[in-house]
């Protein structure tokens, strides 16, 4: 909790430096966790302790990049299974396969995201999936839709969010990329990793080092836990954490994180 609290008060400093340069930004007004939700999110296997919880605006982001609607935590808490790594996934998957996955790209960002998402696509589609992803140029037709995240994700460090997918077999539909640290990107691969990585969360992979976020994140180690939402190994996969995967927790603007040949085991496994 020492934690969490200097880091609020961290947080709080650097707004007041950024509200000072940008005084039209909207005020975050980042929510108290009650120590509820933190039981919940333990028990469905979340680290809660290497990562603060953000609340705000009625949703949760937990690891650093996965957003939890409110609403949606007690569904899940109620799950009978909670996912797994790598090689790990949620219980909730896409179902109705074979079927054809539309993202759209916000037509605010700049070339760079559109190229990084056609990339991370290509990784996918060269999987010869029961899942095909597709890139679309209108924002109604898409099960996915990419937009800019808010400003406070800079703050944390948090280069791109998504969430699970619904319990009605549908992949979750919003990623939100932090502009701050892609608008600028040499490496497109590091982008396109990114962007797969949370396509990954989309589609119902957890991270890969969920059991130990220290893999990729270092610090100390610690069990992110399947608790009850499901943390399914996916057969044929390492049970402990694989170097390079792209659902290792923890990345970096620029490294690129092609699958590996267990992160292809598992997506052909699930899809
Ligand atoms: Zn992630």
């Amino acid at each position: 909790m020492k934690k969490i609290l200097n880091l609020m008060l961290v947080g709080s400093m650097l707004f007041c430096i950024y509200s000072c340069e940008q005084p039209e930004e909207e005020s975050p007004a980042l929510e108290e966790v009650s120590s509820e939700i933190y039981d919940k999110l333990d028990r469905l296997g979340f680290n809660t302790v290497d990562y603060p919880v953000i609340k705000y605006n009625g949703q949760l982001i937990v690891e650093n990049d996965i957003v939890i609607n409110l609403s949606e935590l007690d569904d899940l808490s109620n799950a009978s299974q909670l996912p797994t790594a790598e090689q790990y996934s949620t219980n909730n998957l896409v179902t109705a396969t074979p079927r054809t996955i539309s993202v759209y790209v916000n037509s605010s960002f700049s070339q760079n995201y559109f190229d990084g998402t056609d990339e991370a696509i290509a990784r996918y589609n060269a999987e010869n999936l029961t899942l095909t992803f597709q890139r679309v140029s209108s924002s109604s037709q898409a099960d996915i839709v990419i937009n800019p995240s808010p400003w406070y994700y800079g703050l944390f460090g948090i280069l791109g969010s998504a969430g699970f997918p619904t319990a009605s077999g549908n992949p979750y539909d919003e990623i939100l990329m932090t502009r701050s640290y892609y608008d600028g990107v040499t490496n497109i691969d590091g982008l396109a990793t990114t962007i797969a990585h949370e396509m990954g969360h989309c589609i119902g992979f957890r991270h890969t080092d969920y059991m130990d976020r220290s893999f990729s994140c270092g610090g100390s180690p610690d069990d992110e836990g399947a608790g009850s939402t499901g943390a399914n190994h996916i057969p044929g996969t390492p049970t402990g954490p694989e170097a390079g995967s792209w659902m290792l927790a923890c990345g970096s603007v620029n490294l690129d994180r092609p699958f590996t040949s267990s992160d292809k085991t598992a997506l052909d496994y699930l899809y």
